[in-house]
């Protein structure tokens, strides 16, 4: 039985996996809405699961951000708290290309950060996204939920809430690696103005390119004024080429896979039973000004109900925010199906909505990965993709230390094939 018709039988099956689980089955339970199981807090072996941005980058400190997760956690630190100061770890360190200092740009080689937090136990989130000059947006959600009754701040907005806190707000959030791809991937979605990215840092662009009307441009930038009848055009264009030149960085090795859609995610369960979880990324590098991902937004790039458990994302911002995904899972999850068969159904769910063709590959499955990170209420972790079965890894940490997972895949090969 391969990975599509296990989910199958699976989602069969979910009545009697509700009643394994000691849940009542609801009739509405393959279509409808079901109402919450309510489990009470139970003693639990606390765990922290995370992407591998959450193992691999220290910062130059001795810790990675599951293990300072832990350790807070462990030591009787908010469960919220010990994960935003993980997260805070590689959201400082300026060699992690997909989150905070460091992150890759969007088109106009702005750095802005999207990031939410949701803590279980006070059943209270907090969000901020397109936040620029702040290296760690998590604490800014964080700061949201804790001061006041909103759940979302943008842009200029949410960098004055910041400001207004103390946070400092830095100039620009390139490292000099950062801005050196973001001239790359200028040079190339655009090669006839952008021949030479040495030349471009100088400031020395080509004569004329302000005024080509063939030049490829974000949507946004420039002087223009008025209609432009070819606007359309012109952004489309501007999307397949952004696109296709930020993959074409990603195959010819200049940008690992995981920092083009770059994301920590990073959930926790403590001895007490108590649920939190934290998303925060520069989300997809070159976007267009202003654009958000599914990392701010509640349900998408996270979801954490403290009866249930948490499951968080990283990967195509968009298949999240159509499906709703993170949300999905924990809901399947609260169904009765344990945090793999969620993961998969959540993922066969994403497939099945892939139907535009420029999302399709040549076998006509999607062209993006997504992959997802699930806890849950028992301390049961999975980590599942849509490609990459047992060759990529996620991150946990226990008491016996941090360790590198294989995820479990729904697809065979690779998005590109
Ligand atoms: N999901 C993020 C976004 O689309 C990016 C990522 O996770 O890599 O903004």
């Amino acid at each position: 039985m391969d990975r599509r018709d296990f989910v199958r039988t699976s989602t069969v099956g979910l009545t009697a996996a509700a009643a394994t689980a000691g849940l009542a089955p609801h009739p509405a339970a393959a279509t409808g809405p079901v109402a919450p199981a309510i489990r009470r807090n139970r003693a639990a072996t606390p765990i922290v699961i995370s992407d591998l941005s959450g193992i691999r980058y220290k910062n130059g400190g001795p810790e990675s951000a599951v293990e300072r997760a832990f350790r807070g956690i462990t030591e009787g630190e908010d469960v919220l708290d010990a994960l935003v100061a993980g997260v805070n770890i590689p959201e400082r360190d300026p060699t992690e290309m997909g989150i905070g200092y460091g992150g890759l740009p969007n088109a106009d080689g702005v750095v802005q950060l999207d990031s939410c937090c949701m803590h279980g136990p006070r059943r209270w989130a907090g969000g901020v996204a397109a936040l620029e000059g702040i290296e760690t947006p998590s604490l800014v959600a964080k700061a949201v939920a804790e001061l006041t009754d909103h759940h979302l701040l943008v842009g200029a907005g949410a960098q004055a809430f910041a400001r207004a806190l103390g946070f400092e707000i830095e100039d620009d959030l390139n490292t000099e690696d950062s801005r050196r791809l973001w001239l790359e991937w200028r040079r190339r979605v655009d090669p006839g103005h952008w021949l030479d990215p040495e030349e471009r840092l100088r400031g020395q662009g080509r004569a004329g390119e302000e005024t080509d009307p063939d030049r490829i441009k974000p949507p946004g930038s420039g002087s223009s004024t008025g209609a432009d009848p070819d606007a359309p055009r012109r952004i489309r264009d501007f999307a397949d080429a952004s696109l296709e030149a930020g993959l074409s960085m990603v195959d010819d090795g200049l940008i690992p896979e995981g920092s083009f859609w770059g994301t920590i995610n990073c959930d926790g369960i403590n001895a007490a039973g108590d649920v939190c979880g934290v998303t925060t990324t520069s989300g997809l590098s070159w976007k267009i000004p202003g654009r958000t991902g599914d990392s701010p937004i509640l349900g998408a790039g996270l979801y954490v109900d403290n009866d249930v458990g948490a499951v968080g994302s990283t990967g195509r911002g968009e298949a999240n925010l159509y499906n709703l995904s993170s949300f999905l899972a924990v809901e399947l999850m609260r169904q009765g199906m344990g945090p793999l068969d969620a993961g998969m159904a959540t993922l066969e769910r994403i497939r099945g909505n892939t139907v535009e063709a420029r999302l399709l590959n040549a076998r006509g499955l999607p062209n993006f990965d997504v992959r997802f990170f699930l806890l849950a209420k028992s301390g049961e972790t999975a980590g599942v993709a849509l490609y990459g079965s047992g060759e990529t890894h996620y991150a946990v940490c226990t008491e016996n230390g941090a360790e590198e997972r294989p995820f479990e895949g729904l697809l065979e090969g690779s998005p590109r094939d």
